[in-house]
């Protein structure tokens, strides 16, 4: 575990110790060098290896992850697809029914070529993974809390402990939590993964993700090596942009979730709406273990359901003027997306439901939008 351990998310986001560098600088200067001389002040030698560029973040989301070290990748997927690639063939997977939906599709689509046995069971369900866990030995479990896009909720602490028994590995998608809402390593998981692309940048202008692990152990060791001979690397610029984002993280996170929660609240009795899904409105089935591991907020995602089905969803969607029409979520700005034409007719996600992500705008003027879209624009 880091040695800033003591030191609180917030801090260790803006102002991390051993931030300054070369003369003084308070930030980081941008090192695009793909090549290192042999024998040289540095360790470096070839980027698709390493750099200084990836090192000073890897540092400081290690930091924030409290854990032992940490690997920036490309893409979140990029980050998630090292995990499984790290496995021996043949291992056996157990995958949440809701999560991100194209990593889901690239593990059970059968288009990632990995030769591994993926079992899923309902988000949550201590019960039906205890089950999944008894059957047959298996790898990795690996989650997704708050999971995208129905917000649901997991128990870390349970899940680590179920899987450790069953002498499993436990990765968790942490992307929607953020370092400043809940440190899932701290609470017995193996690995965390972020779309570093969502809110650690924020500013929706960096493709980026990164791994941190507890240990830098045997399996560890492996993922590296998929990164460095996959070529799965981030660009030097991007993991620079990456780190001045990552200054106001904690900042953005809390206007965040507090904009998303009045929201939430605010929208629950609206006539239009059938149902607001936020882990932090005390109905959520989630939302006692979202208290006990998440801290100062419930994150800035959440999904409602509009009375009228698909059509009136795909109405809303196009009426707002501020949350843009757009994927993705994590950025200073508001967005809104119709999530089953995205995902097509094999997702599970409802008809009607419409994901917001939900920016740090004034919140005054986001449910005034939202209001106005939902009365026809
Ligand atoms: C966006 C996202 C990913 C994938 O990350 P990319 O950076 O788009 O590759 C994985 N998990 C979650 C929860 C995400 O939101």
């Amino acid at each position: 575990m880091s040695d800033d351990g003591h030191l609180k998310p917030a801090t260790l986001a803006a102002n991390p110790p051993g931030g300054a560098v070369a003369d003084g600088a308070v930030v980081p200067p941008w090192q695009p060098a793909t090549t290192y001389t042999a024998g040289g002040e540095s360790n470096y030698s070839y980027l698709r290896a390493d750099g200084p560029q990836f090192a000073d973040a890897e540092r400081r989301l290690a930091a924030l992850e409290n854990g032992a070290d940490a690997l920036l990748f490309g893409s979140g997927m990029a980050a998630a697809d090292a995990v499984f690639r790290g496995l021996a063939p043949g291992s056996r997977v157990i995958i949440p029914e809701i999560m991100y939906w194209a990593l889901r599709d690239w593990l059970k689509g059968g288009g990632s070529g990995l030769a591994l046995d993926i079992a899923s069971v309902p988000n949550g369900d201590a019960a039906a993974l205890r089950q999944a866990l008894a059957s047959a030995p298996t790898a990795l479990v690996w989650i997704e809390t708050p999971a995208n896009p129905l917000w649901s909720i997991t128990d870390i602490a349970e899940t680590a402990e179920l899987s450790h028994a069953a002498g499993a590995r436990l990765a968790v998608d942490s992307t929607a939590a953020t370092p400043i809402l809940t440190r899932p390593l701290e609470l017995g998981a193996d690995i965390v993964m972020h779309s570093a692309t969502k809110y650690l940048n924020g500013h929706s202008d960096v493709l980026a993700g990164a791994l941190v692990t507890a240990r830098d152990d045997e399996a560890w060791a492996r993922i590296r090596t998929c990164r460095t001979y996959g070529g799965a690397n981030a660009g030097t610029f991007e993991a620079w942009l990456l780190v001045r984002g990552m200054r106001t993280l904690a900042l953005r996170v809390e206007r965040a979730s507090a904009n998303a929660m009045e929201l939430a609240q605010r929208l629950s009795n609206h006539a239009d709406i059938v149902e607001v899904l936020y882990p932090g409105l005390p109905h959520h089935r989630g939302h006692a273990i979202a208290q006990r591991q998440m801290q100062g907020g419930f994150g800035g995602m959440l999904s409602i359901r509009v009375k009228g089905g698909y059509e009136a969803a795909a109405r809303v969607a196009g009426a707002t003027r501020l949350f843009h029409q757009a994927t993705s979520l994590g950025g200073v700005e508001s967005l809104i997306e119709h999530r089953a034409p995205v995902e097509g007719p094999t997702s599970p996600v409802p008809d009607d439901l419409l994901r917001l992500s939900v920016g740090i705008e004034d919140v005054d003027d986001l449910h005034a939008d939202l209001l106005s879209a939902l009365a026809g624009g």
